[in-house]
């Protein structure tokens, strides 16, 4: 290093932006962040990764990567999704505070410093932004994923207005923690809950899309819902998923052997037990209930499988 040189300071802030087909956004994002964290005098860097996408998005990002030194690109091979998109983000960030945005300027990186303030001031892990004034489509947008806010709030105590909003600040450490599989990207706050997380909120703008369509249509609803299913079950019974299987099963077998017990006694007294519709259902019940509880079992091999190759714990301590 030539003499004099100062050090460079290192990153501190890192914002991740996943992006599909977001040709028309892109340079005007960029060219708004930039603005923004120029003014917040924190060291910086923008992580953008092209989720495969078919449109210039990436030789868009290429050529802002050349001339803002703070953006860098990273390329998927093919779209993944949102989520892996926003893993591979985290993956590659260095700032020990990590924002995530869309890339369809539906944010605003306007909001970018507050949230850093809060998440600064509270100590929290996570600060959630709230679109309040939301601009999406009432009822194919707003009204189903008030209904999951409500759901994951009974699931996992977590009472947030707005679990859907990307615009978010995590510190890393967290991150560090928690892998984005499937669509978990919306339920980021809900599963760091699970892991003992502190949230908070934090009121943010919100904007019509102007560039673009929308990636997700109306099945996400669907998604979603079995989404919701999936953090139940890991909320409650990652560890011990027989408890799940097992007292399924059990509801199942009990009835099914009584029943059975029953038209035994009967075909003893001499009648005739051939025609009836309750064999049917009892042997559908033991049926079930076997393979209910083979499930947990092969289920608490697994639980055990998950946690141990990687030395992944079923606890995380606090860093302090
Ligand atoms: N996105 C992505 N990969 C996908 C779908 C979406 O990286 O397969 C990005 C997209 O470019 C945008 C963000 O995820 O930056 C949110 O997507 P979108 O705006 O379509 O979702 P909506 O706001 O309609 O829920
Ligand atoms: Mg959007």
């Amino acid at each position: 290093m030539a003499q004099g040189q100062q050090k460079a300071r290192a990153v501190e802030v890192t914002i991740v932006v996943p992006l599909y087909n977001e040709e028309e956004s892109l340079p005007l994002l960029v060219e708004r962040v930039a603005a923004v964290m120029r003014r917040s005098g924190y060291v910086w860097e923008m992580v953008c990764v092209d989720d495969g996408s078919r449109d210039q998005t990436a030789a868009v990002l290429a050529k802002l990567a050349k001339v803002t030194p703070e953006v860098q690109p990273l390329y998927l091979m093919r779209n993944y999704g949102q989520s892996a998109a926003m893993q591979a983000g985290f993956d590659h960030a260095r700032g020990q505070l990590v924002v995530t945005m869309d890339g369809d300027l539906q944010n605003d990186p306007e909001d970018i410093p507050a949230l850093l303030a809060k998440i600064e001031e509270s100590g929290a892990d996570v600060v959630s932004g709230w679109r309040k004034h939301r601009k999406d489509n009432a009822i194919t947008s707003n009204l189903p994923s008030r209904i999951a806010n409500r759901l994951i709030a009974r699931i996992t105590g977590l009472q947030l207005h707005d679990l859907g909003c990307s615009l978010k600040v995590y510190r890393r450490a967290l991150l560090d923690d928690l892998r984005i599989y499937g669509e978990l990207h919306r339920f980021i706050p809900a599963v760091a809950t699970q892991f003992g997380a502190k949230v908070v909120e934090l009121e943010v703008r919100h904007h019509a899309r102007q560039f673009g369509v929308s990636k997700y249509g109306l099945d996400k609803s669907i998604r979603v819902a079995l989404d919701i299913i999936q953090l139940y079950f890991f909320q409650k019974f990652i560890h011990r998923p027989l408890h799940f299987f097992g007292y399924a099963g059990l509801l199942m077998l009990v009835p099914g052997g009584l029943m059975l017990v029953y038209l035994l006694g009967l075909k003893l007294l001499g009648f005739d037990i051939g025609g009836r519709p309750m064999l049917l259902a009892a042997i559908m019940l033991i049926l079930l209930g076997v393979q209910l509880l083979g499930m947990g079992v092969l289920g608490e091999m697994l639980t055990r499988i998950y946690h141990e190759p990687q030395g992944r714990k079923q606890y995380v301590l606090r860093r302090r």
